[in-house]
């Protein structure tokens, strides 16, 4: 038999950014994955940034960190989130990534005395990557996710890429445009202008789309699929709803209600195959029936004027598995740590929480609200998780108010306190002194032991666990034993037994006081939620019953 090449689907944005592409894409992967198709999804970030690693969470979104330490687009999340496939540092793509690896080939001759151009050296090192993903995972299908949207200037050299590819392999190369049509309130009626300007522009640079996406709050009418089938001369079926949803977990099973997977597959030429998506779109149904709340509160300082919904993306869907697990609909109330320092009375609305969460952060801005939060909680019996910074910030609230170390902070937060209970990483303490800030935290998986009896053994149901991670400070380890004399359990350890991994108050003691330095939010899926957040659920839903 013939060997079957390998199929590239780009997906670009048209009209404005911020409608869902990433979505789009994971369920492209998901709904060809269903069908026993081996995919990878890439994300291609326009900036020149190497990596996520140094972007300001509040404006750009979650830096979502891979098994390898990738520090990378929030993309990638989803992209795992849906297909279950572990992204690496092969699955992101920046500018920066880009012309660093070129004139790093300059620098060794290995252009051999040939000038080096933005066309064609930068396109060739951007095909070059994506086909080494392909090859890295085995992939029969591709699925490469454009940020931006078309028109832009940063874009170029990304869709030469596609064009170059598609100049060689006419019929292993498509594109997805994902458009958004407005529906003015005047009007009443979805206008298809500015997607066919998005069209244009693609055409501008040799580029027809092979389907055309319509992201809107309602589906397209038949009309305006007619319209915009004849202006990109393609089949009607190739125009493909994708109205606003309950939950994104929604979008591969209204795909599927259109038959996309079924005209994708035509269209790229592979055969169908059976396909088999019943569970999720059983979770996409439970979903829209939950009726009973779970109230969680995220004390968190990464809020800003559009949503936190991107800064905390992982942890929000983390909770939104588990308490689905559960049969709870989650309630997210966002609570601005800073408001805490102004006003110690306002800790009483913890009271009308079910949990509460402290998420992961950096630098000193609201350290001191939470660190009153995470005391609140412990005095009051409200179950609290953190997460990284959050488990910093209990470690920091035990040593004052139960070891009364009145001053313990960590080093980040203030460099001269008399007990820094939390401190520098050995390893860190030259990085930060050089300002060698990027891609050297402490990154990616790394694997730990549990400790008999102890809450986290009991949630993970096994003794040794590897989880991701992103921090340069520790708990010291100089105060390891005071704290656990004191009756703080850290439950989970480095191999090596140096490094505090989770922390956490005996059952007798609180119903859920547990911190983990890692960030077990990067690895919980909508069908198998992460152990630890389903803990924490139910210990809030049994703070409800009392
Ligand atoms: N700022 C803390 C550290 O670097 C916590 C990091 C985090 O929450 N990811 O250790």
């Amino acid at each position: 038999m013939p060997k079957k090449e390998t199929k590239y689907i780009f997906v670009v944005g048209g009209v404005m950014s911020s409608v869902g592409k990433g979505i789009a894409a994971s369920s492209i992967g998901k709904i060809l994955q269903s069908r026993g198709y081996a995919i990878t999804n890439i994300k291609a970030d326009m900036y020149v940034n190497l990596d996520a690693g140094t972007i300001r969470p509040a404006e750009h979104g979650e830096v979502f960190v891979g098994e390898d330490g990738i520090e990378a687009d929030q993309d990638l999340g989803n992209y795992e989130r849906f297909t279950n496939q572990v992204s690496t540092r092969e699955n992101y793509i920046t500018t920066g990534q880009i012309y660093a690896e070129v004139i790093k080939r300059e620098r060794n001759l290995e252009y051999e005395g040939e000038d080096v151009e933005v066309y064609p050296d930068i396109p060739k090192e951007i095909i070059r990557r994506i086909e080494a993903c392909q090859k890295k995972n085995n992939a029969e299908i591709v699925i490469i996710e454009y940020g931006g949207t078309v028109g832009e200037y940063q874009l170029l050299p990304f869709l030469e890429a596609v064009r170059m590819m598609k100049s060689k392999k006419p019929l292993d190369v498509f594109i997805v445009l994902i458009s958004y049509l407005p529906t003015p309130s005047l009007l009443g009626e979805q206008k298809s202008k500015p997607t066919q300007h998005a069209v244009t522009d693609l055409y501008s640079v040799g580029l027809n789309p092979d389907f055309v996406i319509c992201r809107a709050d309602h589906p397209a009418t038949p009309d305006i699929k007619r319209t915009i089938s004849n202006v990109c001369s393609l089949p009607v079926e190739r125009i493909v709803s994708a109205p606003d949803v309950y939950s994104i977990y929604d979008v591969p099973v209204n795909f599927e209600k259109e038959n996309f997977g079924g005209v994708l597959l035509k269209t790229i030429g592979l055969s169908q195959r059976h396909k088999d998506l019943a569970d999720w779109t059983a979770l996409a149904a439970k979903i829209k029936k939950m009726k009973k709340e779970v109230h969680i509160g995220i004390v968190g300082k990464y809020f800003n004027f559009k949503s936190c919904k991107d800064t905390y993306i992982s942890v929000i869907e983390s909770i939104n598995h588990s308490a689905w697990a559960s049969n709870f609909k989650p309630d997210i109330i966002w609570l601005d740590s800073e408001k805490y320092e102004n006003d110690h009375k306002l800790l009483s609305e913890l009271d009308e929480l079910d949990g509460i969460i402290v998420p992961g952060g950096f630098g000193k801005r609201g350290t001191e609200g939470m660190i009153l939060a995470a005391d609140y909680a412990r005095r009051n019996k409200i179950p609290y998780f953190g997460l990284c910074l959050g488990m910093q910030i209990m470690t920091i609230a035990y040593a004052r108010h139960v070891l009364n170390l009145n001053h313990a902070n960590s080093t980040e937060f203030d460099s001269n306190t008399p007990d820094p209970v939390i401190a520098t990483m050995q390893d860190q303490i030259e990085k930060i002194k050089n300002k060698n800030y990027g891609a050297t935290m402490r990154l990616g998986a790394c694997p730990a032991s549990l400790k008999k009896g102890s809450i986290a053994e009991a949630a993970y149901h096994e003794s040794k666990i590897s989880e991701r991670h992103r921090h340069r400070y520790e708990v010291n380890p100089k105060y390891v034993d005071r704290l656990e004399k004191a009756g703080l359990v850290f439950s989970g350890k480095s191999p090596s037994g140096i490094l505090m991994e989770i922390a956490e108050l005996p059952k007798n003691k609180h119903p859920f006081y547990l911190g983990t330095q890692f960030h077990p939010e990067f690895k919980s899926r909508p069908l198998s939620p992460h152990p630890l957040f389903t803990a924490f659920i139910k210990a809030c839903i049994g703070r409800q019953k009392k």
